[in-house]
């Protein structure tokens, strides 16, 4: 029987070398952050990574959030959420208190947020996504209008704490489209450094190298850690 403990470990041993390589032909002071996206795997799963080194998960939804947070609570880890959020969820995520949103995708969400978040007097932090390669498929905002929706929540959703910019690459085989893409979010969070932005939220299993590259200073890997 094959053991999953050391697929893992080799998987994350590959996804890190990974990083690191592509960390180093950018700037060899750059710090990448790397959250395993836990969506399509167990909590047992989860807690084998956790032995291994890791401490950052993200999952899509509220729900899934919830319970994998409650069944590992007894683990020191960080949790991430990087699905879209229902305005009806919005009490639930609170509770959840993630560690920072990457889903943050509309000025009407963000209101909704900050208005449950300053009744409870708790403040969280995000970021705003954009849909960056303009994919109807894709939540986010748009990239023409991103600097300015930026702004606009930071001056008006004092219990959000922004902390820079997420963006799911291109959909598309195409390496210089996916790279656009990229260097279009990162050029917005470069942008927003003076306005607190801090992080730039890009790449996954398929382009995590290739984001780095363009500047990412977080990648939300899943697949490529959690396939058996
Ligand atoms: C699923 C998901 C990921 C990880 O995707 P993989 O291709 O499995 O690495 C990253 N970010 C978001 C927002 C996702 O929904």
């Amino acid at each position: 029987m094959i053991n999953k403990k050391e697929i893992f470990e080799k998987n994350l041993d590959t996804v890190l070398r990974n990083i690191e390589q592509a960390r180093l032909s950018v700037d060899e002071h750059s710090i990448i952050k790397l959250v395993a996206v836990s969506k399509y795997s167990s909590s047992e799963d989860i807690e084998m990574l956790y032995h291994l080194g890791q401490r950052a998960f993200g999952e899509n939804h509220i729900q899934q959030l919830s319970e994998r947070k409650e069944e590992l609570k007894n683990l020191p880890l960080e949790w991430h959420m990087l699905g879209h959020i229902q305005t009806n969820k919005i009490n639930k995520l609170i509770e959840l208190k993630p560690s920072l949103i990457h889903s943050l995708d509309s000025v009407k969400l963000a209101v909704a947020l900050n208005e449950k978040l300053a009744l409870k007097n708790i403040k969280l932090s995000a970021l705003l996504e954009i849909n960056s390669a303009s994919e109807e498929s894709k939540s986010g905002v748009e990239l023409s209008m991103a600097k300015d929706i930026y702004q606009e929540i930071r001056a008006t959703c004092p219990n959000i704490i922004l902390k820079g910019v997420m963006s799911i690459g291109a959909m598309s085989e195409d390496y210089e489209v996916v790279k656009k893409s990229f260097e279009s979010t990162y050029d917005i969070f470069d942008a927003l450094k003076y306005d607190g932005a801090t992080i730039c939220s890009m790449g996954m299993s398929g382009d995590y190298e290739l984001a780095i590259k363009c500047g990412s200073s977080m990648v939300r890997v899943g697949s490529s850690i959690f396939k058996g």
